[in-house]
């Protein structure tokens, strides 16, 4: 595998945006905040950006500068844990000398090699179809400098990629400002009124983008996630929260804490 910065996004959760589960429940969900939503101030964005660093540290972006090495990478992440998705990528590439050769050969020798990623039937047909897409020289390249419209729209343009893994390719391999919005984020920023709770992860890719300074993006990122994973989980633990009383869910009586 190729270098990398850290890499936050939740993956063992079922939160990829592009599974059919999380796609069946986003549609019901609203791709645009409701009449009468604000959004919050840039102020008060850096203050939860601010007390996040407090807790877990500035977190700097290493990109490994290869875009399709990270399309193919989130593919597999979808709905299995970091270590299979990087067991399966590890495979893919050892088996094949290339991504041309990955993209002609047989499908079911790219699903016998990246079976331990789970969902193989269907990760393997994606990732050729992706590669299919890119053509013989797969030179994704030009995102570096594309206009970002135009690099999201390609990149949501490939069969089976979705904004979450637009935003990853984006910030990880390129350290072009996304916040990827996995269920962690959905989950913290939605609680913290960063978005409205109940919109749909396109939507709530938008409003973070909005609310975002630009070199604040992969920090937020990695530390919402943080926070999703040790503090404010499912079943929250506010009593041991530093974001307490910046929290619209708690003031709001809208979520239940852990006892
Ligand atoms: S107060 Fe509770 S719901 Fe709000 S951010 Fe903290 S843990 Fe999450």
């Amino acid at each position: 595998m190729s270098g990398g910065g850290e890499r936050g996004y939740a993956s063992a959760t079922g939160s990829g945006s592009e599974s059919r589960p999380r796609d069946d429940i986003d549609r019901r969900r609203r791709t645009s905040p409701p009449p009468g939503w604000r959004r919050p101030s840039r102020r008060r964005v850096r203050a939860i950006r601010d007390r996040l660093r407090e807790l877990y540290g500035r977190r700097r972006n290493d990109p490994h500068g290869d875009p399709v090495h990270e399309l193919v990478l989130t593919i597999l992440s979808q709905n299995t844990s970091d270590g299979n998705r990087d067991v399966a990528y590890r495979r893919l590439r050892d088996r094949f000398a290339s991504w041309a050769a990955i993209r002609d050969a047989p499908a079911e020798e790219v699903i016998e090699a990246i079976r331990p990623g789970g969902l193989a039937n269907t990760k393997g047909p994606r990732i050729q179809a992706v590669l299919a897409e890119l053509g013989d020289e797969a030179d994704l390249d030009w995102l570096r400098t594309a206009p970002r419209e135009e690099a999201v729209g390609y990149l949501t343009s490939l069969p089976g990629v979705g904004r979450k893994t637009a935003a990853c390719v984006m910030i990880f391999a390129l350290d072009r400002p996304e916040v990827p919005v996995d269920t962690h984020v959905h989950r913290v920023g939605g609680r913290l009124g960063l978005f409205p709770p109940a919109i749909s992860l396109e939507g709530a890719h938008d409003e973070m983008l909005a609310i975002t300074d630009r070199g604040d993006a992969y920090e937020l990122h990695m530390n919402l996630i943080e926070h999703g994973r040790r503090i404010c989980r499912p079943r929250p633990r506010c009593g041991e929260c530093a974001l307490a009383r910046m929290c619209v869910a708690l003031r709001a009586g809208l979520v239940e804490p852990a006892a």
